[in-house]
């Protein structure tokens, strides 16, 4: 980001837009009608994004951070509009380049680094001013985002490793109470309790199940409840009862994916299957099952992988059922586990990794071979 540093992707994304730099555009959503919609719509959709975050997360003060002085709207007038733009020729362009070790630089430093000038003091006035209010409002969130050190590192000359884990981290801390709160639900529902370690292993296993994207992220909305139940419907609609006819009133995600009567005929034949599969004595519990707390220990990574792909094809085999009063089935769930397999054994046959897929699903081929020879 820093405005010194040349690469050709950068010289592409900057053509892209009339009047203001991307780099701008990443700090104040106003600037969007810079880019000419429809033409450059990945980088359009990645800045949406961006600021969609910025908003859910409530962190506008804070982000204001990336913001260019240049084409700040609450900052400028035309009068002092282009000294502005000279500043950033020595590297003054977003509030977070007047940052450093946590401070805002003094004038002098500003003189001495970047070349202003006594008529600039005025100015640089108003943006330490603006600057200070990012830093103050910073401490206040007790620095959880991380965004003013991963912006400041983005515009330095100096190497600035794991850039995006750092923001993912920096965002994921803002999402620890909410996800502690949904670990609640769940323990509540189901009567049982998750530490906040189990809790944390639980999420990140939804990362690593499967090469695609796609099921890690069905999985994530399973854990985050995005689906919604019949007890949350008849908050809406009066009478919603489980669907399944059982019979139960207040039919939370537990008695949905769980507790409902129905369905125990199915989650008994998973569970006998998970256990010849893996050669393991797995508790029947929902604890276990579902919510992959794991009071066992795998013998290798392989049992997990395949352990966390079979419940994700649990999860899929209920969710087709949404709404419906018929229960999945058996057979239901396998083939979904052939979908699945199938898809992973092209990924690895890409990535030119076979072995991996005997590693992961060696137990399951085996298992599924007598009725399906040409699995392998
Ligand atoms: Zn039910």
């Amino acid at each position: 980001m820093q405005p010194s540093h040349t690469a050709r992707w950068k010289e592409i994304e900057c053509e892209m837009t009339n009047g203001a730099p991307v780099q701008a555009i990443v700090g104040e959503k106003g600037l969007m009608q810079y880019l000419e919609e429809g033409e450059h719509q990945w980088i359009s959709l990645a800045l949406k994004i961006w600021h969609n975050i910025i908003r859910s997360n409530n962190m506008k003060e804070i982000g204001k951070v990336s913001r260019w002085c240049a084409f700040d709207h609450e900052l400028i007038t035309d009068r002092w509009n282009n000294r502005f733009r000279v500043w950033n020729k020595s590297e003054l362009a977003a509030y977070c380049t007047f940052i450093h070790h946590g401070k805002v630089k003094s004038f002098q430093e500003l003189k001495d680094l970047h070349g202003l000038t006594n008529q600039d003091f005025h100015r640089s006035l108003q943006v330490r001013h603006l600057v200070e209010e990012i830093i103050r409002k910073d401490k206040e969130e007790k620095m959880k985002t991380g965004i003013l050190k991963v912006f400041s590192g983005a515009y330095s000359s100096e190497p600035n490793n794991k850039i995006i884990a750092r923001l993912y981290a920096g965002l994921q801390s803002l999402r620890d109470d909410i996800t502690i709160c949904l670990k609640e639900k769940w323990g509540k529902e189901g009567n049982f309790q998750l530490s906040e370690e189990e809790w944390e292993k639980l999420i990140h296993s939804q990362w690593e199940t499967t090469c695609s994207s796609t099921w890690r992220e069905f999985g994530w909305k399973n854990i985050t409840r995005f689906f919604i139940s019949p007890e949350q419907k008849k908050l809406k609609e009066m009478g919603s009862g489980c669907w399944r006819q059982c019979g139960e009133e207040n039919a939370n995600h537990y008695h949905i994916f769980w507790g409902c009567p129905p369905i125990a005929p199915f989650w008994q034949g998973v569970h006998k299957c998970m256990k010849d599969i893996l050669k393991m004595d797995i508790p029947f519990k929902f604890e276990i099952l579902y919510s992959g707390k794991i009071e066992w220990e795998f013998s290798a990574t392989k049992g997990k992988y395949l352990f966390n792909i079979m419940m994700v094809a649990v999860k899929k085999c209920i969710a087709r059922k949404w709404l419906k009063t018929e229960v999945p089935m058996i057979d239901e769930w396998m083939e979904i586990m052939y979908e699945i397999l199938v898809m992973e054994r092209m990924t690895f046959t890409l990535r030119l990794q076979q072995e991996k897929l005997i590693k992961y699903w060696g137990s399951w081929i085996d298992y599924r071979k007598p009725l399906r020879p040409y699995l392998t």
